[in-house]
């Protein structure tokens, strides 16, 4: 077992998502200033050591609820009103915290399309890897005004794994109001153990998170939401701790070594996604290249439009393709940001001509080295 503490996940992260749900962000319809301008203090000393961070804040329906004649939204149609209205007191309320630190807070509302199909999730990387380049802290809630049930994450918990899975996060931070998984439900049974580490999850563990909300009636994930996000990141090379929020200062006690479960998984961020890649697609058509796209995607290059020659087969845009060699050798596999109709046309092309030829500006890689995976 590894030893949490000195030596937490946290303090070798480079990347990491911290998630922080509706009890901690709003009471009684009121934004938690306070304990909100201590997180923006407690995330502004992570960025300062050279970590991003990416928060996913619920509290946009706990916020917005009280602006609405309803005092209790129940129908979606009104937690959806109710979001509207309060995603813009949320993101004031954390553009405030901010602010004294000159972090700037980037507004991201995604629906569960956004990370699970291939061609957005594309789009919503590049956004938010764009941001955090760029200095940003991305906020990200589900956009839950357009989000219906078929839609929808429904908690920001998986939310959260998602976008750490898309971004290649090394650590997920579930920020509640319990300090991790217990073996029994500790508000009923006085024998109820904490559990400090696991490195997998299984059935056993769901039965332990039992299936009720400790939260307030606000937010929507309970223990169980919170071991399935694990379980997301686990397959992505993400570790995961489950702790308590309302503290002082959330990630340094996490980082001091306070009580929380970590869920450590057994690849890093990097052979998680190589393993997912190597396993998962299957090449809707190929990409031929010249010699020399060839031998810089064997020294890790991204594929550049200058490097291809032809194209064989019909596919979208982030679908997934066999890059060939010019001699017809499958030589790596990878998720394509053009479609085969697309690539035809740009070809052979430096990248700064592809946007006069296909008239719009597209990404700069036709397979990003982050999507592809070498062959044998
Ligand atoms: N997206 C919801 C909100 O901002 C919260 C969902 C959750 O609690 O997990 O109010």
């Amino acid at each position: 077992m590894t030893q949490i503490g000195a030596s937490s996940p946290l303090a070798s992260a480079k990347r990491v998502v911290v998630k922080i749900g509706s009890a901690l962000v709003a009471d009684n319809g009121q934004a938690r200033q306070d304990w909100l301008d201590r997180l923006a203090s407690d995330i502004a000393f992570r960025r300062s050591t050279g970590q991003e961070v990416v928060l996913v804040s619920s509290g946009a329906i706990a916020l917005g609820r009280g602006l609405l004649s309803a005092d209790r939204p129940r129908k979606l149609e009104e937690k959806q009103a109710a979001a509207a209205l309060g995603q813009p007191l949320l993101m004031a309320a954390l553009g405030q915290a901010f602010a004294p630190h000159n972090i700037c807070v980037a507004q991201s509302l995604l629906t569960l399309d956004d990370t699970e199909t291939r061609r957005r999730w594309l789009n919503a990387r590049a956004t938010l890897e764009t941001l955090l380049a760029a200095g940003a802290l991305p906020v990200i809630n589900e956009n839950d005004s357009v989000a219906t049930d078929e839609i929808r994450y429904g908690d920001n918990d998986r939310l959260a794994a998602r976008v750490a899975q898309m971004i290649s996060a090394d650590v997920l931070i579930l920020l509640s109001d319990i300090d991790g998984l217990y073996s029994s439900d500790p508000r009923t049974d006085s024998d109820a153990v904490h559990i400090p580490e696991l490195t997998e999850l299984n059935e056993a563990h769901d039965a332990m998170a039992g299936d009720s909300n400790i939260a307030s009636d606000v937010g929507s994930g309970g223990m169980r939401t919170k071991l399935a996000a694990a379980r997301i990141a686990w397959s992505a090379g993400c570790a995961t701790a489950i702790t308590i929020g309302d503290r002082q200062k959330p990630l340094q006690a996490l980082l001091d070594g306070d009580k929380a479960t970590w869920i450590i998984p057994a690849l890093t961020p990097d052979k998680a996604r190589e393993s997912w890649l190597r396993g998962h697609l299957t090449p809707e058509g190929s990409v031929i290249v010249d010699a020399g796209a060839a031998r810089a995607l064997l020294s890790g290059s991204s594929l550049l439009p200058v490097g291809v020659s032809s194209v064989e087969g019909r596919f979208p845009r982030g679908a997934a393709v066999a890059v060939k060699s010019p001699d017809g050798v499958t030589i790596a596999k990878g998720v394509t940001a053009y479609s085969s109709d697309d690539i035809e046309r740009i070809a052979g092309l430096q990248t700064d001509a592809v946007e006069a030829t296909l008239g719009y500006r597209g990404r700069p890689a036709i397979v990003h080295r982050d999507d592809l995976v070498l062959e044998g």
